[in-house]
């Protein structure tokens, strides 16, 4: 490919994330402008409007975080001895309260020999919130997840499996996993798994979905144990 095309590919692309970036933006805001409108129009009302509000400003700050997340530089310096079983109790222990109030079954089953790894703690925290996240958001009321995690020696690499109980995903959605704003949820962004499986590639990683609708979801995560 000649250096021309290069850039007019890249100016493509940037031209393609603006528009999709200014349109889900866009979208909250108007609908915040439009409930102010309405409150100041009718000074009697309680605060009925100021929880869409809320919700619609808190919409947009995901959004600004996930890409400013992606933007981020991809340093050597971010890599350190990392204890990723560490990190995995962690990202779960956020979703605690939540997991009580759905019913949701946690388990954990992690090799005693998974070793520290160089890696980037705080890319893998994201991923395995966004992941744990999407699990709990695919389980309505009580449900299983599983978390675990092997050692494989001879690949010099770590698999973690994100199993849950869920709806599980269409084959013909399966396919569009990681388009940037691809969700099917009301309030998704659908760039969770844009960012997650950009931070696992970043750090030299794979990452697998497979799944069955009505039985449930299971995303693998491999990891090199020393990232080039
Ligand atoms: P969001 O969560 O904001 O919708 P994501 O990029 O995290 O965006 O996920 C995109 C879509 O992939 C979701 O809307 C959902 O349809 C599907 N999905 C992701 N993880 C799961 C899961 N564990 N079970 C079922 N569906 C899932
Ligand atoms: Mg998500």
């Amino acid at each position: 490919m000649d250096e021309l095309q290069a850039r007019s590919d890249q100016y493509e692309t940037v031209v393609r994330v603006a528009a999709g970036i200014a349109h889900e933006i866009r979208n909250p805001l108007t609908s915040i402008k439009g409930f102010l409108q309405l409150m100041l129009s009718n000074q009697s009302s309680d605060n009925q409007y100021s929880d869409i509000i809320f919700s619609e400003l808190a919409r947009i700050e995901t959004i600004v975080n996930e890409f400013m997340l992606l933007a981020k530089p991809n340093s050597e310096e971010a890599l350190m001895e990392t204890d990723v079983v560490d990190i995995i109790h962690y990202a779960a222990s956020l979703f605690g309260n939540q997991m009580k109030q759905q019913n949701v079954q946690l388990e954990m089953v992690m090799d005693s020999t998974i070793p520290l790894i160089k890696s980037d703690p705080k890319r893998l925290k994201q991923v395995f919130i966004n992941l744990v996240k999407n699990s709990l958001e695919a389980m309505d009321n009580a449900g299983e997840l599983l978390i675990s995690g092997r050692y494989l020696r001879g690949q010099r690499e770590l698999e973690f499996k994100v199993e849950d109980s869920g709806k599980g995903i269409e084959k013909e959605q399966l396919k569009r996993l990681g388009e940037p704003f691809y969700t099917t949820k009301e309030k998704g962004t659908g760039l969770g798994i844009m960012v997650t499986t950009k931070f696992v590639e970043s750090l030299g990683g794979r990452i697998q979905y497979e799944s069955e609708v009505g039985v449930g979801t299971t995303v693998t995560v491999t990891l090199p144990t020393n990232p080039k």
